[in-house]
C-alpha cells in the first residue's frame, strides 16, 4: 500500500512568521506587574531577553521577517517537514475518514522545539549575549535550546527537573553532547533552590520550580540572558513556520480539513500548527474546520482550570499572565508525557479558548499510550507520550466517521517521537494482560 506525502521544495519555507496577536478579536490582557498590578514595559523584561525577541514578544505586525540565518538553520531541521497521509492507520481502522499528519518528529531532537530555540539563540548571539540559561522537563526543550547554543556560539545552562534527571538520563547526555551543562533542579546553586531542598531534602522538582532557579540564575550572571520554550507570544510567532507550510500543502493537495488537532502543555507546538489557519478565519476567510487542543486529564488547566492572572513560575517571580491555571503552586502528577506538564497554558491560546475559537479536550493517559502504539503498528513511527494524545482524538474521530459513513479530513501535529520516551511505553506495556 502507498504511503502518500505531500512535500514542499526548500524554496517554499516560509520567509515570515505569522503572529496572531493582531488577529485576535478581543485585545490580549497584557502581562502584568506583580506588586501595581499595572502592565509591564519593555524594560521590566530587559533583564532577562534580548532586544529583538522583546519587541517580538508585544508585536502588533502580523508578520515578521524570518532572519536568512535562522531559515539556513531551518535547513539543519529538515525543514519544511512532509504532511504525512496515515494510509495505513486508515486502512486498520476501515474508516471513510482520511487522516493527516504534520511530521515536526524529523528535527534533529526530535520535536518542533528547536524551531523557537534556534531563533532565540539567533537573537541572543546578535545582540552579543554569551549564555543562555533555561529549565527543561523531560529534556526536549533542554535539548532543543543546547543544540541551538552551539550552532550559534552561545553557552547553555540547563536546570532540568530532578525526577527526569534521575529516571530519565538520556536527554541529559544529549545535551551534555551538545555542550550544555546540566544541573538537576531543585539545586544548591540557586537561593530559591536551597530554601526548597532545606524544606525537603529530597524534592523531585518541578517545571515551576526549575523556571524560578533559571531566572534567578539569569539575573546573577553577567551577559547571561534566560530563554523559555513555550508559552510566550513569541515562542508562538516562531512556531507559525509549521502552519504557514500546512496552509501551502493543504491548497497543494487540496483538503480542507474537518477537524485540526494538537496537544496542549503550554500551547507553542498547538499554536504553530493551527494559529496561520485560526488568523485566517478570524480574518473573514470562510470554512469550517474545528480546532481542538487537547490535554491531559491530570494537568487539564484549559478544561479545569481559571481563566485568570497567575505566575508562570512557582516561586512567583514572573509577570502575571492571562490565562487557564491551575494554580502557579499545582505540582503536577508524574505522568509520562512531561511536556504537557504544566500548570498554565500560552495566553493567546487561552484567549481562544474563552472565545470559543479552539475546543479543549482532555483525555487520560492510558488511552493515549494505547493509541501510539497503534500508530507506531501502521504507521512505523513511535510518537512522543505527548503527541499521542492528539493522536487518540484523531483515531476517535476516525471512528465516528465511521459509524456516520462520512468522509472528514482529519489532520493533527506529530509534535515529537517518542524514542528516548521508551521507560514510558515500557511502563504501559507492563501494566497491559498478557498475550493482548
Ligand atoms: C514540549 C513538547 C510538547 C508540549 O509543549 P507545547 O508548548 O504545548 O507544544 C508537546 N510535544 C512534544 C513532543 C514536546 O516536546
Amino acid at each position: 500500500m502507498k504511503t502518500e506525502k505531500i512535500l514542499l521544495d526548500p524554496e517554499e519555507l516560509p520567509k515570515r512568521w505569522y503572529n496572531l496577536v493582531p488577529d485576535l478579536r478581543v485585545p490580549l490582557p497584557p502581562p502584568l506587574n506583580p506588586s501595581t498590578r499595572s502592565p509591564i514595559g519593555p524594560e521590566d523584561l530587559s533583564r532577562l531577553f534580548p532586544k529583538e525577541l522583546i519587541r517580538q514578544e508585544v508585536s502588533m505586525d502580523r508578520y515578521i521577517d524570518i532572519p536568512e540565518e535562522v531559515r539556513e538553520a531551518y535547513m539543519l531541521l529538515n525543514r519544511p517537514t512532509p504532511l504525512q497521509r496515515a494510509n495505513h492507520l486508515e486502512s486498520y481502522l476501515k474508516t471513510p475518514a482520511r487522516i493527516y499528519f504534520k511530521r515536526e518528529d524529523l528535527s534533529p531532537t526530535g520535536s518542533h522545539k528547536p524551531n523557537t530555540a534556534f531563533a532565540q539563540a539567533y537573537y541572543n548571539a546578535r545582540e552579543g549575549v554569551e549564555q543562555l540559561a533555561t529549565e527543561t522537563g523531560a529534556g526536549q526543550w533542554g535539548s532543543a535550546l543546547a543544540l541551538a547554543s552551539a550552532y550559534f556560539g552561545l553557552d547553555c545552562k540547563v536546570f532540568m527537573v530532578r525526577a527526569s534527571y534521575d529516571q530519565k538520563p538520556y536527554r541529559k547526555h544529549v545535551m551534555n553532547l551538545f555542550g550544555a551543562d546540566v544541573t538537576p533542579s531543585p539545586s544548591t546553586i540557586t537561593g530559591y533552590g536551597q530554601s526548597v531542598l532545606a524544606e525537603r531534602p529530597d524534592h523531585p522538582g518541578s517545571l515551576g520550580i526549575a523556571i524560578s532557579e533559571a531566572i534567578e540564575y539569569t539575573v546573577g550572571h553577567t551577559n547571561t540572558k534566560y530563554a523559555l520554550g513555550s508559552v510566550l507570544n513569541h515562542v508562538m510567532v516562531h512556531q507559525s513556520v509549521i502552519g504557514q507550510e500546512l496552509v501551502q500543502q493543504l491548497a497543494q493537495a487540496d483538503l480542507a480539513p474537518d477537524y485540526m488537532i494538537g496537544c496542549v502543555g503550554g500551547g507553542s507546538n498547538f499554536a504553530g500548527f493551527a494559529y496561520p489557519m485560526i488568523g485566517a478565519r478570524l480574518s473573514g476567510q470562510a470554512g469550517s474546520t474545528e480546532f481542538l487542543a487537547v490535554e491531559p486529564t491530570l494537568v487539564p488547566s484549559m478544561t479545569e482550570g481559571e481563566y485568570d492572572y497567575d505566575f508562570g513560575d512557582t516561586a512567583q517571580m514572573t509577570p502575571l499572565l492571562k490565562m487557564y491555571t491551575l494554580g502557579s503552586s499545582f505540582v503536577p502528577p508524574p505522568i509520562h508525557a512531561g511536556g504537557l506538564r504544566y500548570h498554565g497554558c500560552a495566553p493567546t491560546l487561552s484567549a481562544l479558548v474563552d472565545a470559543g475559537t479552539v475546543r479543549p479536550m482532555a483525555v487520560g493517559q492510558d488511552e493515549c499510550f494505547e493509541a501510539g502504539r497503534l500508530f507506531a503498528r501502521t504507521e512505523g513511527i513511535i510518537p512522543a507520550p505527548e503527541s499521542t494524545h492528539a493522536i487518540k482524538v484523531a483515531i476517535d474521530l476516525a471512528l465516528e466517521a465511521k459509524r456516520t459513513e462520512t468522509e472528514k479530513t482529519i489532520v493533527f501535529n506529530l509534535s515529537g517521537h517518542g524514542l528516548l520516551d521508551l521507560a514510558g511505553y515500557a511502563s504501559f506495556l507492563e501494566g497491559l494482560p498478557k498475550a493482548s
